[in-house]
């Protein structure tokens, strides 16, 4: 969600997305709980208005501490101290103010590894219905593929969006992606298990990877 460094981006055109490689080790990380994201946001705050439920975790104190109690309820069908943001009748965030984060410094974990760009280097489609600004942005987005290996894991992440979408039945019940923000992060976790030539898709090579990633 937005970066405070605003960078300077026309209304329509193509975005800089960055090299592939080094955004994809960047985007690991982050899912692992590392790193934040760094995304170049520029002016766009569109999945802060998009009706989104932002999930807190117990240990997230500092956020906690920064935005109100009433704005906050249980998160559903998570253990006691997980909460969820909600958002107003518009669609917004209750923290977003003037086109920015009024707890930027203090955001919950969700907002600062979530990361648009996840859906251009899936391949993966946002409902333009549900969320035409994040919809608008990720078609904006493009990668650079300086060398060979950014190319090749560029083509391994799309592969395993495909797999995930045309053999999910294939996948361990709780692996299995139920809308396209878990396809996307699915397919960066498993991606390794398609990135050799002429490899995958691989069903065992898949829970493999799964195993070696996720669990
Ligand atoms: S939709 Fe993407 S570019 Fe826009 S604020 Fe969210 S993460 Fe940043
Ligand atoms: S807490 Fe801040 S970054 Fe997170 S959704 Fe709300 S306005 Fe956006």
């Amino acid at each position: 969600m937005p970066a405070r460094s605003l960078g300077r981006v026309t209304e329509d055109g193509p975005i800089p997305a960055g090299p592939f490689a080094d955004w994809l080790a960047g985007i690991e990380q982050a899912l692992d709980g590392g790193t934040g994201s760094d995304v170049p946001c520029g002016p766009c705050t569109a999945c802060c208005s998009s009706s989104q439920f932002v999930h807190i975790a117990p240990d997230e104190t500092d956020a906690l501490a920064h935005i109100p109690a009433a704005l906050l309820f249980p998160a559903p069908m998570l253990p006691r101290g997980h909460v969820v943001l909600g958002y107003d009748e518009h669609g917004c965030c209750p923290m977003l103010a003037d086109g920015a984060c009024s707890i930027y410094e203090h955001r919950p974990r969700t907002c600062r590894t979530y990361d648009c760009r996840i859906f251009t280097a899936a391949g993966v489609e946002v409902d333009g219905a549900e969320q035409p600004g994040v919809a608008r942005r990720v078609r904006r987005w493009r990668f650079d593929h300086p060398g060979p290996a950014d190319q090749a894991a560029h083509d391994a992440v799309r592969s395993a969006a495909r797999f995930a979408l045309e053999h999910a039945d294939e996948l361990p019940p709780d692996a299995r992606p139920a809308n396209p923000v878990q396809r996307a992060v699915l397919a960066i976790r498993i991606h390794r298990a398609f990135s050799e030539p002429g490899g995958g898709p691989d069903p065992e090579a898949v829970r493999v990877e799964l195993v070696r990633r996720w669990r």
